[in-house]
């Protein structure tokens, strides 16, 4: 029988993250408090190393597309380190496993893809029990979503993975003490976030943003814009408001654009 050397061998797993590398690398200076004899060093921007008696752990991070990539690698005498590292980090950052073998080809190969619909996408996250818990659609929205013929799903999917880890960090208290500018824009990185509606959105079309979520209106002031031309094919539009009882992200319109003064 065959017994391959267990010394001297090396691991290195992918992960996938919704959270920035600047927030990861914000989180593993956290490490230090939480393992005794851990230092955390970096030595270039996207890399990091773990590192504890005799222990040395490599971290990658690379940004994909509202993703990052994460590659740790080490010897395999110290995946029981990186094991115990990741039950701290995997609350925070949501790391999860990806495809070791997937290079970056690959990737650029799947950008080419025929695009998407934007049901598909809403249809498969809401179907993530894990998402679900924390992002919502009030049925207004969901229905928004079937009709919806904005041509690429994949950019409300970044969208939503923004939305997902905001909630997160939003139960957590997070947003607390920051505006909401700051907190979406600078830590949650949702590109054209806006925190209101216009004065004619919120009064005049105030049916356009608003839907019943739990026996009550909300009325739906934080959005994002996506696409630019001005049909409906080429832009959508995704409103939603954090809801304090059930502490989720709910989702009040997603969809082609409300009305608004210029319509
Ligand atoms: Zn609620």
């Amino acid at each position: 029988m065959h017994h391959a050397p267990f010394i001297g061998k090396n691991f290195s797993h992918e992960y996938q993250t919704p959270a920035e590398p600047a927030v990861i690398c914000a989180t593993l200076q956290r490490l230090p408090n939480d393992i005794e004899g851990v230092a955390i060093s970096q030595s270039e921007p996207g890399e990091a190393r773990i590192e504890k008696l005799g222990v040395v752990i490599r971290l990658k991070f690379c940004a994909v597309a509202g993703w990052t990539r994460v590659i740790t690698s080490g010897k395999s005498c110290a995946l029981w380190a990186w094991y115990k590292v990741l039950a701290i980090l995997h609350p925070i950052l949501n790391f999860r496993r990806a495809d070791c073998a997937k290079d970056i080809s690959a990737e650029k190969h799947q950008a080419k893809k025929p695009a998407v619909s934007v049901w598909k996408v809403v249809s498969e996250f809401m179907d993530d029990p894990q998402k679900s818990r924390h992002v919502g659609f009030a049925s207004k929205a969901i229905q928004q979503a079937k009709d919806c013929v904005y041509w690429d799903g994949e950019a409300l999917r970044v969208i939503l993975e923004r939305l997902y880890f905001a909630a997160q960090r939003m139960r957590e208290g997070g947003h607390k003490g920051i505006t909401r500018d700051t907190f979406f824009k600078k830590y949650v990185n949702l590109r054209g976030f806006r925190a209101h509606i216009s004065n004619t959105q919120a009064t005049k079309f105030r049916e356009d943003y608003v839907a019943e979520h739990n026996g009550k209106e909300i009325l739906g002031r934080m959005h994002v814009t996506i696409g630019a031309r001005h049909n409906e094919a080429g832009c959508m539009s995704i409103h939603f408001e954090f809801c304090p009882d059930c502490q989720r992200i709910i989702i009040i319109r997603c969809g082609k654009h409300g009305r608004t003064y210029h319509s």
